[in-house]
């Protein structure tokens, strides 16, 4: 059973108890993208098992009819192993799906093959996949240049992987400049589905600005357990989708969120302590 302090972050070990959490987030105006907790497998049968997982996910995601996506780690359909064993579980994933398939940004060796495998998708499928692309790698302007001319959607985050100085932005205020550059480029280069992977105010009000100067429509995306009265609160205005890990290994994700910001740390011990 997930403690009551991780919980916060996770939805659930099951996916009952995430789909839930989405029908929760309906009712108040936000949307789901689960994600099935799991990566870096370097055994076939677990990839080829989570990718049944998702498989089972979409299925029972369109009879129960939820305002909700997916949301897929290469590394946790088969990447480590082979890019084959990715990209045919990827395929099984995506030709079961109604909704949407996003498919999540890993570490910069891995960044090709995987827009190669979305490029693949987003053609066969007319747009019904996504994928996440981050601000602080140096090639991503040009990655986006590449991407604007595509069907589908394209999270724009800062990067959540430690990269080396030569290919990264490594100073947070460089990011930040990068993830405004890049989101400015998008609304002026695509025609739609922009979605904004960030939890911070500053550019969720820059894409506010972009939209109200070049009109093309965009997404907000949060993680859940952060800035959830931001997400209701934005969500009466524009679309909101709320980014749901659930699943048995919630612990490493837990332990990732407390480490990377004090006032995750401080709402932990609050509630180790009782107050
Ligand atoms: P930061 O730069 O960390 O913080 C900026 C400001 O945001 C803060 O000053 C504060 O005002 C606010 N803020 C941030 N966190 C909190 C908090 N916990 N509580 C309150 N306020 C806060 N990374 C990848 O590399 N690949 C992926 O596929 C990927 N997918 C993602 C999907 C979603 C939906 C989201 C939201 C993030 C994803 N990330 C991914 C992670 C991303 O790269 C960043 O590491 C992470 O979002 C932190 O950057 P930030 O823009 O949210 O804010």
């Amino acid at each position: 059973m997930i403690p009551p302090i991780a919980s916060n972050f996770v939805a659930g070990e099951t996916p009952e108890a995430a789909m839930a959490h989405v029908d929760d987030l309906n009712r108040r105006g936000v949307r789901g993208i689960l994600n099935l907790l799991g990566e870096h497998y370097d055994d076939r049968a677990d990839a080829d098992a989570d990718a049944q997982a998702y498989v089972d996910l979409v299925r029972a995601l369109a009879a129960r009819d939820t305002d909700s996506c997916i949301s897929v780690k290469p590394s946790q359909i088969g990447l480590d192993i082979g890019d084959e064993v990715f990209e045919e579980n990827l395929a099984r994933i995506v030709d079961a799906a109604d909704c949407l398939v996003w498919i999540d940004m890993e570490d910069h060796e891995t960044t090709d093959v995987t827009l190669d495998a979305f490029e693949r998708h987003a053609r066969e499928t007319d747009g019904n996949v996504g994928v996440c692309v981050q601000a602080n790698l140096k090639r991503t302007r040009d990655d986006l240049e590449r991407l604007a001319d595509l069907p589908g959607k394209v999270r724009l985050v800062k990067g959540a992987y430690d990269e080396p100085g030569d290919i990264a932005y490594r100073e947070k205020a460089r990011v930040d400049r990068a993830y405004r550059e890049d989101l400015e480029f998008m609304f002026r280069e695509f025609d739609d589905g922009i979605a904004v992977g960030s939890h911070d105010p500053a550019m969720v009000s820059h894409a506010r600005e972009l939209h109200a100067e070049y009109g093309t429509p965009f997404e907000v995306q949060m993680l859940t357990g952060v800035r959830e009265t931001a997400q209701f609160e934005l969500a009466e205005e524009i679309d909101v989708y709320q980014y749901i890990p659930y699943g048995t290994k919630w612990f490493s994700y837990f332990y990732r969120r407390i480490r990377e910001r004090k006032g995750n740390a401080l709402f932990a011990l609050r509630a180790v302590v009782g107050r």
